[in-house]
């Protein structure tokens, strides 16, 4: 396909650019070009991302440890300078999305591609107007959509990377992430917190992100279990519970209602020591959700002790009380997300549980080297014999942020 303008950006130096590498995605930009004609002026990638342990924490202000996966959304990218914004993607496939910037509102799109034009919505909104030029992007990744592996961050850390590079905005990867979460929360309208974000932007490869998400501060912490003859994976489930979204909101809002009725700010606030005081003070349906929190972010701490001390099978208890919290008190766990972890536990993994929103989506279990191979087969027999479809296993490698990578 040609015939749209050409913008010019092909001609603009791409600094730190290895000219070698440009080998490596020839097939994203020959997408690019029949899906926008000539070439694009770079290629970046965000990866989706997989939390280790501090789950429903982000919304609460407290602490989450999630890794980057080697899993990424790749964008190849070219700017405009007739205020269009085109975009499209393999995964969504379609013709391509053709937006005016000058147009951009919140839940003015509705498709997929709310996501990515979010992030350029909340670029112009935050003052870089530069954005009202447009832009082509062509989209494709290895991040299972839907998942709970955050494919959505990673489709929006790709485009807020790209244009900080683009751009010359100087913003950094912390104020990126909030761009993202921004573009989701307001233009999208997904109430997520912004832990997806920080992790798709934010991770170094070979270690997890210690996010303080109230102090808007983060830590690489040392994340290797190869070295200690482990392995992380990834269950990946494939159900997803439509009641999701609604009750998300409704834990959200349960976690507001304790907090007022407490007089807290946020249920971070809460120290393991007061809950059982806190307890008393709140009605039954609201306790469960607030032990899950405040265990929840002890958790955490928990967590990034042992692995600064380099104890990594320590996770695994960690893990196993964790999946307990989450399927008892925060009740986001479902039949598939149970088995998966129960059956992985019997098969030897040190420790599961579920992971991201919930109500379907990913386990993760951490488990021996050796016991990899009789672990996947034994969830697999198991999902088999409950009539589920099959599940898939994914290693996890602790992967680098939202990077340009030609
Ligand atoms: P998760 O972020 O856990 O994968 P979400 O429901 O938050 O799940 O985001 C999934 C949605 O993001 C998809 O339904 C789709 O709209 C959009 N999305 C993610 N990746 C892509 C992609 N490569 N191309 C088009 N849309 C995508
Ligand atoms: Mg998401």
């Amino acid at each position: 396909m040609s015939g749209y303008p050409a913008t010019g950006g092909a001609a603009r130096p791409s600094p730190g650019v290895h000219p070698g590498a440009e080998r490596v995605n020839d097939p994203l930009r020959t997408a690019f070009a029949a899906v926008h004609g000539g070439r694009p002026e770079g290629i970046w990638a965000a990866p989706g991302r997989v939390n280790l342990i501090g789950e429903h924490t982000d919304y609460n202000d407290g602490f989450a440890l999630p890794v980057a996966l080697a899993q990424t959304t790749r964008l190849a990218a070219r700017r405009r300078t007739d205020g269009r914004l085109r975009l499209h993607s393999a995964q969504a496939g379609g013709p391509v999305v053709d937006l005016a910037v000058a147009d951009l509102a919140p839940g003015a799109v509705t498709t997929w591609a709310a996501y990515p034009a979010g992030v350029v919505w909340a670029l112009g909104e935050a003052g870089h107007r530069e954005v009202d030029d447009g832009a082509d992007l062509h989209f494709d990744s290895t991040v299972p959509a839907g998942a709970g592996l955050s494919s959505s961050a990673a489709l929006e850390c790709a485009v807020a990377r790209a244009y900080d590079d683009l751009y010359g905005l100087g913003l950094g990867p912390p104020a990126l992430a909030r761009i993202a979460q921004r573009a989701e929360n307001a233009f999208a309208g997904v109430p997520c917190g912004v832990m997806d974000q920080m992790a798709s932007s934010c991770c170094v490869a070979g270690a997890a992100l210690h996010l303080d998400v109230r102090a808007g501060s983060h830590e690489h912490v040392p994340f290797g279990p190869g070295a200690a003859g482990l392995r992380l994976l990834i269950i990946d489930t494939r159900v997803t519970h439509d009641l999701g979204d609604g009750a998300y909101a409704a834990l959200r809002t349960g976690c507001e209602r304790a907090c007022a009725l407490l007089g807290l700010a946020a249920l971070r606030d809460l120290s393991p020591d007061h809950l059982p005081r806190a307890e008393r003070m709140l009605p039954a349906r609201l306790r469960p959700l607030v032990r899950h929190v405040v265990t929840e972010n002890a958790r955490v701490a928990e967590a990034v002790a042992h692995l600064k001390a380099g104890r990594v099978a320590e996770l695994g208890p960690i893990l196993n009380s964790a999946h307990a919290s989450l399927r008892d008190d925060y009740r986001i766990s479902c039949a598939e997300t149970d088995l998966a972890v129960d059956s992985a536990v019997a098969a030897g993994a040190l420790g599961a549980r579920i992971t991201g929103g919930g109500f379907g989506g990913s386990v993760i279990a951490l488990v021996a080297a050796d016991r990899v191979e009789p672990m996947g087969a034994a969830v697999t027999a198991a999902f088999r014999g409950a009539g589920y479809r099959e599940p898939h296993l994914i290693p996890v490698t602790a992967a680098p942020g939202a990077r340009r990578i030609e």
